[in-house]
This record gives C-alpha cells, structure tokens and sequence, in this order.
C-alpha cells in the first residue's frame, strides 16, 4: 500500500514539476495527506486561472445588450446593481489569474470561488429584476441567464469543483425566495424551468470535473510510466557499459596471461624435444622417452589454445592488426585444405573442393583467411564420423563479394545451441559428449576475424545431417582486372 501512496505522490509531483517547475514543488509540503490533491489542485487552479479573461469576455458579452435593453425601459435598480456585482467579480477574478501563485492554495482557490459567488449574485439580481414591484420579472431573464451563464462557465470553470455551483446558487436562491416570497408574483412554471435547468448545469459540471480529474491521473500515471522507462533505459545503458568495461578488462586479463604463460611453456617444448630426440644420452628407462612426447605433445596442445586465447583477446580488445595484401582466396583455402588432407584421410572422411577458376584476387589478410579456413576444416573433420564427406567451394557471391562454404555430413549442431557455440569457449553437448579436443573458441575467432575484413559469417546447421558454415568477404576487397596495377589502400584500421 505505502509503496504504492509513494508511487502516486511521485506522479502527483512530477506532474505538477512539469506545471510549475522546480521551485514551487520544493516549496509543496509534502506527505500523504497532501499527495494527489495538491498536485491535481494546482495543476486545476491553473487551468481555471489561464480560461478567465476567456470567461470573462463571455459574462461581458451577455451583460451588453441586458444594459442595453435596460437603458430604454424604466429604471430598474437592480440591474445596475447587478452589473456593478458582476464587474466586481470579473475585476477581482481577472486579478486574481494573475496573482494566485502567490498566495496558499486554499487561499486562492476560496478567493476564486468567492468572486463567482459575487458575479453570481449581480446576476441573481439581474435575472430577478421586474419592471414594477408588483409584477412578475421578466421570463427572457429568468431562463436566459441561468442558461447563458450555465453554459459559458461549464466550458471555462468547471476546472474547480463548485465554482459553477458559487456561480448558480444566488440565482437559485432568488427563484426560491421569489416561489416563496411572492408566490402571486412568480410565474411558477418558468421558475421551476430556472430551477432545473441550474440544476442539470450543476450535474454537468460535477461530470465534467470528474473527467478533468479522471483526465489528470491518467496523464500522470503515464508520465509515471515514460519516467520508469527512461529509468529502465539509463540502467540498461549503465550495465551494458559495465559489461563492455568487464569484457575488456578480461581480454586485456587473458592477453598478458597468455603472454606470461608461452615463456616457460617454451622452455618446457624446448627441453621435452631435446629429452624425446635423446639429445644428451639414452634415457636409462624406455618409458622416460615416451613420457617426454607426451609432455611435448601437450605441450604444443595448451601453446595453441594460448595462441587462439591471445587471437581473440587481441580481436575483442580491438589490438588485431590486420596485415593486407594482395593474395587469391582459392590459393590460401587449397593450402589449407591440403594440410588436413591426411588428417582426414586418417579419420576415414572424403574431402571434396570446388573452386570458380575465374576468381579475381582479393585484397586480405592472409594469415587470417589460413586462420578461418583451417578451423572451418579442422572442426568439420573433427566432427564428421568416418565414411562421411566435406565440401569445400569457393566463389563468387550474389553481392560481388568472394565466399568460402565448409559443409559437412556429420551429426549437426541442435539450434539451440548455436548462439552458445558462437561465444568464446561455447562447446556444443555433442563435443562434450564426445570429449573432442577443442577450447571453443575456433569459431568466435573465425567471426571476429571474417568482422574485422567487413564480412558475413552464418552457420546453418541440422542435427543428423551436417553442417555448413559460409563466410564472405565484401565486394569491395575484390580487385577487378582495371584495379591490377593501381596501388593497394586498405583501411588498415582494426574493428572493435
Ligand atoms: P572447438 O575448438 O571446441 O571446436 P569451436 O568454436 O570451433 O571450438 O566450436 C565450438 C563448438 O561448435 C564445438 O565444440 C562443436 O560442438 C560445435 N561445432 C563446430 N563445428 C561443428 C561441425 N562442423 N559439426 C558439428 N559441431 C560443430
């Protein structure tokens, strides 16, 4: 409950900030026995301040041609008496718009309704006013200024609750003593269409408040939304500037760990090659010489996943320099296929590469395309069971561009799985099953690297039927028959 009371005095203060500004909220006394009230009160106040020289026109419109006509009959005392209450009224109500701010709350608004209740009587006398005493008043007045009054204040002072009542009830008052007074006089029937009508201007302006206020609470409420979502939106911002900060912070961690760590692990190569080869003497037991290649080979296994940890730190921190040059994609991506042509003839795979003979050169970095292309392969033949195929094709794309496309027929990647595969050190449930080597970051190196040459990287992939991974290289880095001889200008600058 409290939550919620602080809730809506925060509404009802903003609201009224954005009304006022700054300095007459701070000047509010707070609390929950002022909340809303004092924020819509306000807020009301100066609606109904802003409509009055409007108001005021009106009353001042409807006077004329009641002075006028009053001007050619016989002299009737109250209606100069009127018209002098009614300016009154309007003098004070048109200073007053001007001047409320300055005085309390409750201070204002009961001088507002005073100077209605004043206009309300001069036109209470007006409407009362009879050619002779013994005569009735006349029926134009008694019903045409109930109305004319009725309707002028419900458009311009139904904004406070009761000022069209302040205004109506003199007029009311003086029906009742005329019924009362001299029923012989009063001409019932008019006087009781007088009373009606008061009193159906008096529902309306009740319903018309109602609906200000109704109004109001809406505005705030969403005023109070647009606040807790911009709120919402600093917080998100703040975290993802926090994350950013962290990630950094951890790349730049991993970078000069990585760098600590290939020193002694050069050592540890260095002499687990020289122990292997028996360098220095015949190991005395056989077992020594087989324990030295393991610790060579695991050796070289942890140097490149240092390597691939330095890679992509370096790539996230944006400290990867890409070294361009001129060099023929179908070049770099037979290399690497060759390479790892006896490791997946080992493994019982058939590799097949299809290449466009009329591939132009590119202009790339290309220890980074040897980079992309080995790890494609290497996971592809990692993955694919014995008796199964990779297809490697090079191209032309639709866009101008040059792409690499690795499919394989092995089990699959479950899509699920795919955005935690793309993140450093994700490994997918089938590779953890299988307890294939692998740090999980082959793939996050192969984005970072096709992102940092302008290309497109997209992974399509059904369990059970294999995987294909494409990657393209933007038109621009394509050099056509006319670019040959122009020198190379690549931006050399490094991505984030
Ligand atoms: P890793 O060095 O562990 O292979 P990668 O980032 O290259 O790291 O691959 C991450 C994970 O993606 C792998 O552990 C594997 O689950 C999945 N994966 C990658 N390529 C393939 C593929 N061709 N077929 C099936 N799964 C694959």
């Amino acid at each position: 409950m409290i939550p919620e009371l602080n809730r809506l005095m925060a509404q009802s203060r903003r609201v009224t900030q954005l009304a006022f500004g700054m300095d007459r909220v701070a000047a509010m006394p707070s609390g929950l026995a002022n909340w809303t009230a004092r924020g819509f009160d306000d807020e009301l106040l100066m609606t109904f301040a802003r409509a009055r020289p409007k108001a005021i026109l009106l009353q001042l419109l409807m006077l004329m041609p009641i002075l006028g006509i009053s001007a050619f009959s016989p002299p009737l005392l109250p209606i100069p008496f009127g018209a002098f209450l009614i300016g009154l009224g309007l003098a004070a109500s048109l200073i007053l718009a001007d001047h409320w701010p300055k005085f309390r709350q409750l201070t204002a608004k009961l001088l507002f309704l005073g100077f209605e209740a004043l206009q309300g009587t001069g036109w209470a006398l007006i409407s009362q006013a009879s050619p002779a005493p013994d005569t009735i008043p006349d029926i134009a007045f008694l019903v045409f200024i109930p109305v004319a009054l009725g309707g002028s204040s419900l458009v311009f002072s139904s904004a406070i609750r009761g000022a069209l009542g302040f205004q109506l009830l003199p007029i009311l008052i003086g029906d009742l003593i005329l019924m009362s007074l001299f029923p012989e006089r009063a001409a019932t029937d008019t006087v009781y269409l007088s009373i009606v009508l008061i009193g159906f201007f008096l529902y309306l302006a009740g319903r018309i408040s109602e609906t200000t206020l109704d109004h109001l609470t809406i505005r705030a409420e969403k005023d109070a939304l647009i606040a807790d979502l911009e709120q919402a939106k600093a917080h998100s911002d703040e975290a993802r500037r926090r994350a950013e900060e962290l990630n950094l912070a951890k790349s730049r961690f991993l970078a000069t760990m990585s760098h600590e760590l290939r020193t002694p692990l050069n050592a540890i190569l260095g002499f687990s090659e020289v122990m292997e080869a028996e360098l220095l003497g015949r190991h005395r037991v056989k077992a020594y010489r087989a324990y030295a290649r393991d610790i060579h080979e695991s050796g070289q296994m942890l140097l490149g996943i240092i390597d691939e940890v330095l890679d992509l730190s370096r790539i996230e921190a944006g400290r990867y320099e890409l070294e361009e040059q001129k060099c023929h994609l179908a070049d770099s991506v037979s290399e690497c296929a060759h390479l790892l042509q006896l490791r997946a003839h080992s493994r019982g795979v058939i590799m097949m590469m299809t290449v466009d003979p009329e591939l132009e050169a590119i202009v790339a970095d290309e220890r980074a395309l040897r980079q992309i292309t080995l790890n494609l392969l290497s996971n592809a033949i990692k993955f694919t069971p014995a008796g199964g195929e990779i297809s490697i094709v090079v191209g032309r794309s639709p866009m101008g561009g040059q792409f690499i496309q690795v499919t394989d027929t092995g089990p699959g990647i479950p899509a699920h799985e795919i955005p935690i595969i793309l993140e450093s050190f994700g490994r997918g449930s089938l590779a953890v099953k299988t307890a294939e080597q692998g740090s999980g970051l082959g793939l996050p190196i192969v984005r970072g690297l096709v992102a940092m040459h302008g290309g497109e990287f997209s992974i399509q992939s059904r369990e059970g039927e294999g995987t294909s991974v494409t990657i393209t290289l933007p038109a621009h880095r394509v050099i056509h028959y006319s670019d040959e001889h122009a020198p190379i200008e690549m931006d050399n600058r490094v991505a984030a």
